[in-house]
């Protein structure tokens, strides 16, 4: 009988704490480049030119949760009304199976997330990005995508003016729109309501 009680009352525990949490636990993922063609990508994971040197997607195409997506795309909206500029794609929603492909061969936490607690690219809530302008070219950010170097940290100021200046109005267009800027990757931003999102080892295709 003590068991029984014990029993319910763990299980009534459980079910106040899952509809207070507000998870979604089944989200649907979109392909940003269906919703704005605008937006172009270059997804170095689904090639050997990464810094892992291995093909980790078996499709170049983007995902993200849908809320993000649409943030996404208000940035895109944004940076061609203001400043006549687009945004280009490197990396979205990344499943988990390849975030312990990623760890295993560079497990350093500044960079690569611990698959243990999981990346918010997991959750279909990070974007790793740069700028191009309206013809499409990359616009000057100091390093290159996934260099894992001091120079790509937000606060190192050692860089020409126009490279900050770039800097600059990524972080602050992507401030706006409810993300998040990474102290070690200039490219990498998180959205505010991440933990609202599980992680997914959905494959990509
Ligand atoms: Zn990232």
């Amino acid at each position: 009988m003590t068991k029984l009680i014990f029993t319910t009352r763990l299980l009534f525990i459980l079910l106040s704490i899952l509809s207070t949490s507000n998870i979604i636990s089944q989200p649907r993922l979109v392909c940003i480049t269906n919703l704005d063609s605008t937006i172009t990508t270059d997804v170095k994971y689904s090639t050997t030119n990464n810094f892992t040197g291995q093909v980790l997607y078996s499709s170049n195409k983007v995902y993200f949760v849908p809320e993000v997506a649409e943030a996404i795309i208000k940035v895109n909206n944004y940076l061609k009304t203001k400043y006549k500029l687009q945004i280009k794609i490197f990396d979205g929603y990344r499943p988990l199976s390849v975030q312990k492909k990623m760890w295993e061969i560079y497990p350093d936490e500044r960079y690569v997330a611990n698959p243990v607690k999981g990346s918010r690219h997991n959750r279909g809530c990070a974007v790793d990005l740069t700028l191009v302008d309206m013809n499409g070219k990359e616009l000057d950010m100091g390093t290159a995508y996934d260099d894992f170097s001091e120079k790509s940290h937000i606060n190192y100021k050692n860089l020409p003016p126009h490279v900050l200046k770039n800097r600059r109005i990524l972080i602050e267009t992507m401030k706006m729109f409810g993300f998040i800027p990474n102290k070690t990757e200039w490219w990498h931003f998180d959205y505010r309501d991440w933990k609202k999102y599980p992680i997914l080892d959905v494959p990509i295709d």
